[in-house]
């Protein structure tokens, strides 16, 4: 057995580096840049009123004593010409400062009469009054690479002035099932059938890491059948195949030998997890294949454990493991073995309305409705002795986030 850590190493090691592509930012929404993000202009262009008010020089300003109203600047039609000593100009949120003002006073504080403006505050150079380059100057580095893009960082690179982004490419998925007994949902079942289910929570789990992902539906255990389907799968173009189903190494179990014999390098391991623990993980050129357990809990949990945390590698991603988040525990968890134990979790708030998890306690891999019940899985570390109610525990949240 080799631990999670070894494993999500070895496949680290062995992942390409992604390729760049181009794509419009209205869909680069969790794309990840591969270089820095340089701003193409610099924001605000000009020293820039903040506020809805009069652009005045503040050393002039005595409250009481009328000043001349000179013109207007709003946003996109700026006050041409100087404003001259004993003059002010109305501006607006956004608008350029005219020449010869150095501040702001808001219009709450100002009162107009025809062309005659009093204020009833004094005012400091500077207020209300942002300067040219304040938020950003071009050149500036404005976002790092690694990073998911928010839609926060899609209005910064917007307002830089990018149309469009190079991010890092997502693969094409294939996701195939393998297994006599399996019939697809929706199907008259016969007495010793079983319902395919694992591509359905896959297909979701993955998704956001896929250009795109296709279910390629249930393969026989069938030599020729399966090798078949997984030829047609990098023939579509596959960068990702995952199997899953029949990948121990039972009598019917086949494939390995199909992924082996098409020239997939292949490394099959038993992973001191669980759920989980049988994993086959291979390479073929820049192709990655991953062979999940048939168990639908062992699939979706080495899925998430193993191949989210790859496919977030393999498209630029510098923090493989997000969102992690430590919670405190409600109830205590019993001593573990010596493989990470992945606990199902329900997240709830407490009295004063903090996030903390509630293990299940079912914890077969056999059973489905406690995983569908799960927010969390809670990890558990190897050789753990126990942990008790209130302490911090990790885990990796299921339902909330890409
Ligand atoms: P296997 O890994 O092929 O030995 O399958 C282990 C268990 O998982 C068996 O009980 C299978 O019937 C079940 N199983 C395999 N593939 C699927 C699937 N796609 N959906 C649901 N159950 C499956
Ligand atoms: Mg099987």
């Amino acid at each position: 057995m080799i631990s999670v850590d070894d494993a999500l190493d070895r496949i680290f090691t062995k992942i390409p580096t992604p390729l760049a592509e181009t794509v419009p930012l209205a869909r680069a929404h969790r794309r990840v840049l591969l270089k820095p993000l340089l701003a193409r202009r610099t924001q605000p262009p000009f020293d820039a009123s903040a506020m809805d008010g009069y652009a005045v020089r503040a050393e002039e300003i005595v409250p009481g004593k009328p000043v001349f109203l000179a013109g207007t600047s709003q946003a996109g039609q700026r006050f041409t010409g100087m404003m001259q000593s004993g003059e002010c100009v109305r501006v607006f949120t956004g608008a350029p400062m005219p020449i010869g003002a150095d501040a702001v006073i808001i219009q709450e504080n100002a009162k107009a009469d025809g062309n005659k403006v009093v204020f009833e505050t004094q005012s400091t150079p500077g207020q209300f009054v942002r300067k040219k380059g304040y938020d950003f100057v071009e050149g500036t580095e404005l976002l790092q690479p690694g990073a998911g893009l928010t839609p926060a960082m899609l209005n910064l690179a917007a307002s830089a002035n990018y149309p469009q982004v190079e991010v890092a490419r997502r693969p094409k998925i294939a996701i195939l099932s393998t297994g006599d007994e399996l019939v697809a949902p929706g199907s008259e079942l016969g007495a010793d059938q079983i319902v395919a289910s694992n591509a359905f929570g896959l297909t979701p789990l993955l998704s956001a890491y896929a250009d795109k992902i296709v279910d390629l539906g249930i393969i026989r255990d069938d030599k020729p059948a399966l090798e078949k389907a997984i030829l047609g799968a990098f023939d579509w173009g596959a960068e990702v195949l995952i199997t899953s189903g029949g990948a121990s190494v039972g009598e019917r179990d086949y494939v390995r030998d199909a992924l082996r014999d098409l020239g997939v390098n292949l490394d099959f391991w038993k992973i001191a997890m669980r759920p989980g623990k049988p994993l086959m993980f291979g390479t073929r050129g820049r192709r990655l294949v991953f062979g999940l357990p048939g168990n639908p809990i062992s699939a979706f949990v080495t899925a998430t454990v193993l191949v989210r945390p790859a496919l977030r590698h393999m498209t630029g991603h510098t923090d493989p493991f997000w969102p992690f988040m430590g919670v405190p525990l409600v109830a205590d968890l019993p001593r573990n073995g010596e493989r990470r134990h992945f606990v199902r979790g329900k997240l709830s708030r407490n009295e004063i309305g903090f996030l903390e998890v509630m293990p299940i306690a079912e914890t077969d891999s056999g059973h489905s409705s406690s995983l569908a019940e799960a927010d969390a899985l809670i990890i558990q570390p190897e050789d753990s002795p126990g942990i008790q109610a209130g302490e911090i525990v990790e885990i990796i949240p299921l339902n909330f986030l890409a």
